[in-house]
């Protein structure tokens, strides 16, 4: 019998968004009976070098990464719906350009966090800025830290619903901030020595197939390296639909559960990715 191996190439800490110090991820990467893992946090690399040291001495394979938020208006049309995020993976942390990046990048959410509680008191929310910051535990100041505040004070009954009536787009609550373009998110990773990789596409424009392969078109001609065809959000057609896209564009494929410890109930390794992905991806970064 073939015993099947996997990897999870998408994982967030608690130096972002998830729950889990990344020193801690290794164990629970190889509890979870993960051959590879990789750190993908929002917007950091601060987490790599703790997770990178707790992984090398489990013995377990680690690819250092990052989650870039990148402005999906690709066609300079307006606003289309969903999200458009970057994974870098096998990047430099400490690169100059890809620190700079995340310097715009804080600055962008220091502005918008503090607007989108000034808005949520001015609806009657009874919540401080220094209770987000308390939530949040990391350098990383994110929109699910103020879902956390509002569900723990009772205006909420779960993150989903703090996202749909107060801070998710369309919210009572919520502000853009400030993003990357796709190009400078690809760059950036390139520069750091990494390879880009367009995340869960489809939670771009609601996984509309046609916008999809019109972003993912786009996306090659800017450099970007994969696609993330296997992804928690992903189910089986979804998979195939992908795998097909990066090869008729020419690319690699990547996949990872995109956990986030208890703040999402998506386990390790939840997307069940072999770990033939990771050895092509590593071949490919060198
Ligand atoms: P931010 O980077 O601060 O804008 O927050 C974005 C993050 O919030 C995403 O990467 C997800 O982890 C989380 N998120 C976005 N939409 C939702 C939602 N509807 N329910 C729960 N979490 C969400
Ligand atoms: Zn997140
Ligand atoms: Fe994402
Ligand atoms: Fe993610």
């Amino acid at each position: 019998m073939i015993r099947r191996v996997f990897c999870d190439l998408h994982i967030h800490s608690s130096a972002s968004d998830g729950t889990d110090a990344p020193g801690a991820l290794a164990r629970l990467a190889a509890g979870a009976g993960l051959a590879a893992f990789a750190l993908t946090d929002h917007d950091t690399t601060a987490g790599v070098p703790a997770a990178a040291e707790a992984a090398e001495a489990a013995g377990l394979p680690f690819v250092p990464g990052i989650e870039l938020s990148a402005n999906p208006d690709l066609h300079g049309r307006g606003d289309p719906v969903g999200t458009l995020h970057i994974l870098g993976l096998f990047v430099r942390h400490d690169d100059d350009r890809l620190a700079d990046i995340q310097q715009r990048l804080r600055t962008a959410r220091d502005q918008r966090n503090p607007e989108m509680v000034d808005r949520l008191i001015s609806l009657g929310v009874k919540i401080t800025y220094d209770e987000v910051a308390a939530a949040a535990d990391g350098e990383i100041v994110g929109r699910p830290h103020i879902a956390q505040v509002l569900v723990n004070k009772g205006y909420a009954r779960s993150i989903h619903e703090a996202f749909t009536r107060y801070v998710g787009s369309g919210g009572a609550a919520y502000v853009r901030k400030d993003r990357l373009t796709a190009e400078q998110a690809i760059d950036a990773i390139h520069h750091a020595g990494g390879l880009a990789a367009m995340a869960h596409p489809i939670q771009f424009a609601g996984g509309d197939p046609e916008q999809v392969e019109h972003a993912v078109k786009r996306l090659a001609e800017c450099g970007i390296d994969a696609i993330e065809t296997h992804h928690s959000d992903h189910g089986p057609a979804d998979v195939a639909r992908y795998q097909a896209l990066a090869e008729r564009y020419g690319l690699l494929a990547t996949g990872g559960s995109d956990y986030h410890g208890s703040r999402k109930s998506v386990a390790l390794g939840a997307a069940g990715v072999p770990l033939e992905l990771y050895h092509t991806l590593c071949d490919a970064a060198g």
